[in-house]
């Protein structure tokens, strides 16, 4: 099989996983036949080719997509990737997850999700920008305030963030509309605690995680696969609750120190050397071997397929936290729950981001902005209410901690659809 043929099997793997994980729950609730149907798909797909000139003077054509899941609970929400290998295919699944993600922490939104196929790191500066903006302007029919909100995911961040908001607003006779996208700069009317959101919301789901086991973070051990702004706010937040990281790997390969990894140097050392790899006073470790580590708490924070049926037995760790989107499959879920591993599920895990995110909207709504406390206490709160909710479900029920988050967010998402009935 080529590599592209692989990638496909892979994307694919992933909406039939959402759809299995999805199917699992419906089974569960006993969701009619019509609500499955119109939740299984999403609702609007969009696909653009675009030209942008290059530094050298060349144009080329690059590929973005737009995915809506479903807007029953209001405007759609989601984030943008840049990475060479993304897919229309890969887009809705990570379209319909974000509907599961944001109707589990009871959040009035839907999913969407969106993407340009591009290698970032091969572009210079004005490239990136250049494209940033015309891809704005491509999907520019389907988002807006009100309908359809842009967020950072993997390769973007506030900058593209400032770029989007300033190219539609320019649309909009220059008036400023700081509600279309968040994780916008704090200057911007971005949020206290954005950044930091995702690994901060994972934190609180740890914690959760093991008083239910009645554990304490006080010297668990950690590996953490991904050290970008999820992974390595997420060790910091760990680290500072008493927890040794003693391992983590980004895309060149990883590094491990048994009596716990120096994370504020660890963090200084990436700055300088764009990666994790040859950290003094660490060894090295490949990221296959960080999964099987003997630890309490693992953490898988980069890309999905990461837990499949070829390492699923040899994974050790009590607990896995999934704060990718997508990284276990269907079957290798299946194989850790019948093992008594506790996973908890993306959606549930990595929530935070979009939670803070939804603060930051309000607040651009409102034109009044919350200070650092105020956004993380209600972060927790949103949390923590959310764990809880689904490991009673999780409890009550007898199945895997992912079937409980998607039945408590289906079920949310059905009664809003039956509520408002269907427009003939
Ligand atoms: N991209 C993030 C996610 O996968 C955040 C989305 C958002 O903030 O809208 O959850």
């Amino acid at each position: 099989m080529s590599n592209s043929e692989l990638r496909r099997t892979s994307e694919l793997q992933l909406l039939e996983m959402a759809q299995r994980f999805f199917d699992a729950a419906a089974d569960q609730l006993g969701l009619e036949e019509p609500l499955r149907e119109l939740l299984r798909y999403p609702k609007r797909k969009l696909t653009v080719i675009f030209p942008v000139q290059m530094d050298d003077g060349s144009v080329r054509h690059f590929e973005g997509y737009r995915v809506q899941h479903h807007p029953v609970l209001g405007p759609t929400k989601g984030g943008i990737r840049y990475h060479p290998q993304v897919t229309i295919e890969e887009i809705e699944a990570l379209a319909v997850l974000m509907t599961w993600k944001t109707a589990v922490v009871s959040l009035p939104l839907g999913g969407a999700k969106g993407g340009v196929r591009c290698d970032p790191t091969q572009l210079s500066l004005g490239e990136l920008e250049r494209m940033t903006r015309r891809y704005a302007n491509e999907i520019s029919p389907l988002i807006g305030p009100d309908i359809d909100i842009p967020a950072p995911d993997l390769f973007t961040g506030e900058r593209e963030m400032a770029w989007i908001v300033d190219t539609i607003s320019m649309h909009h006779q220059g008036q400023y509309m700081p509600g279309l996208v968040t994780g916008k700069p704090l200057v911007l009317g971005g949020s206290e605690g954005r950044d930091t959101a995702t690994g901060r919301g994972g934190f609180f789901i740890a914690q959760e995680t093991l008083k239910h086991l009645k554990r304490s973070l006080k010297d668990a051990r950690v590996a953490i696969q991904g050290f970008g702004k999820v992974g390595s706010n997420l060790a910091h937040f760990l680290q500072q609750g008493g927890a040794k990281v003693i391992a983590v790997g980004d895309v060149r390969g990883g590094v491990k120190n048994e009596a716990g990894l120096d994370i504020a140097a660890l963090q200084r050392h990436v700055k300088e050397s764009g990666s994790v790899v040859e950290f003094p006073g660490s060894e090295a470790i490949s990221n296959e071997d960080l999964l099987e580590l003997e630890v309490e708490l693992l953490f898988p924070a980069a890309l999905e397929n990461q837990i499949t049926v070829d390492n699923a037995e040899r994974i050790k760790a009590q607990m896995v936290i999934e704060m990718a989107n997508g990284p276990t499959t269907w079957e290798a879920d299946q194989l850790l729950y019948e093992r008594g591993t506790l996973v908890v599920p993306d959606i549930l895990a990595n929530a935070g981001g979009v939670t803070v995110s939804y603060f930051e909207w309000v607040q651009d709504r409102s034109f009044y902005f919350w200070t650092a406390e105020l956004v993380d206490r209600r972060l927790k709160r949103v949390m923590v209410k959310a764990f809880h909710k689904v490991l009673t479900t999780h409890l009550q029920h007898r199945v895997e901690m992912r079937t409980a988050a998607y039945m408590v967010a289906i079920d949310r998402v059905a009664q809003a659809a039956r509520a408002r009935g269907l427009y003939a």
